[in-house]
């Protein structure tokens, strides 16, 4: 079985934030769109690891079939790869990655890989390590050799997480492209989401990515379209493929959103850029719900996903 809400879009995919702390401080992060102070910092309300893994398991039961963890910097936790390896386990389960910072990473990738995951999103701005040290207050050297550990791992893919900001890091696009090719990762380049950055942020440095588009589109040998993510594209060019995510303004991006998330303090959140209609499963599971109870609170999230840019314009 498979959910389906009320504008006939199946529920797929569970992203779920295990921690809202993080050990870097990236100036763009929209922090997967929580109500939160500070990402270094966290609440304190974070969800334990039996908790994580019977919502995993319900939503597996509900048709979701592919989860990926994050945060908050997921690797900030102690029991990561106890969390990984549980998931992992789950019958149904097609899919789980992680979205990373990639600073823990040199550490914790073989034994990650050795826990059942399988694939990794390591967000990486831009090679230049002043900028990157700018951006995320971390040096770039601790994300470089995370990545060099996780493909070393055998963890497939490896993608790379680009934030484009105008003015910033817009140069770096070709670097980047070149150094995916050279270690075999694939390259994300992802339009700024104005969430948790302020307005003014958002206005000096946020911009529309179809002029990258146009110039992947005039490189490609081949473009591929992922159906079940949103429609984006991917392209093929030799030797490296680029993704491209822009949702704003785009409404295939929302169109053919196959998501639900649930926040480090275990709320189920149907849309990244609301707060106003979460589900409290967290309440309800330590208040002793049963299975069934918990199914219903995900039928009620379901429910409420609406995509956002169709909303937005009524
Ligand atoms: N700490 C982990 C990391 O760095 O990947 C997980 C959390 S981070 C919020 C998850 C993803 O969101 C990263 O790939 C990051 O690049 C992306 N991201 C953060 N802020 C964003 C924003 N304002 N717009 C679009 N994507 C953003």
């Amino acid at each position: 079985m498979v959910l389906i809400d009320s504008c006939g879009r199946p529920l797929l995919n569970l992203r779920i934030a295990i921690t809202s702390k993080c050990n870097l401080q990236c100036i763009y992060c929209h922090k997967e769109g929580e109500e939160i102070g500070s990402c270094s910092k966290g609440t304190t309300n974070e969800m334990e690891l039996y908790e994580i893994i019977r919502i995993a398991k319900i939503s597996v039961n509900l048709g979701i079939s592919r989860i990926k963890i994050t945060g908050g910097e997921p690797l900030v936790r102690n029991d990561v790869c106890e969390i990984i390896k549980e998931i992992s386990k789950i019958p149904g389960i097609k899919d789980l990655s992680i979205a990373t910072n990639g600073v823990m990473l040199k550490s914790k990738a073989i034994e990650l890989k050795e826990c059942g995951l399988k694939r990794v999103n390591i967000s990486l701005p831009t090679l230049n390590p002043h900028t990157y040290n700018n951006l995320t207050n971390g040096k770039i050297e601790n994300v470089l050799s995370g990545i060099k550990s996780a493909i070393a791992a055998g963890l497939n893919p490896v993608k790379l997480n680009m934030v484009v900001l105008n003015n910033i890091n817009v140069i770096d696009i070709p670097n980047m492209i070149e150094y995916a090719r050279k270690t075999g990762a694939i390259l994300q380049l992802i339009e700024l989401d104005p969430i948790n950055v302020n307005k003014q942020y958002y206005s000096d440095y946020h911009k529309f990515l179809d002029d990258q588009e146009d110039f992947l589109k005039k490189k490609a040998f081949r473009i591929d379209t992922r159906r079940f993510m949103h429609n984006r594209k991917i392209y093929r060019l030799q030797g490296v493929t680029v993704e491209v995510v822009h949702p704003i303004e785009n409404s295939e991006f929302c169109m053919h959103c196959t998501r639900l998330r649930v926040t480090s303090d275990g709320k189920l959140k149907p849309c990244l850029m609301k707060n106003d209609n979460t589900v409290n499963i967290i309440g309800s599971l330590r208040n002793g719900a049963s299975d069934q109870e918990l199914k219903e609170l995900f039928l009620e999230a379901n429910q409420m996903r609406v995509p956002y840019n169709k909303e937005k314009k009524q």
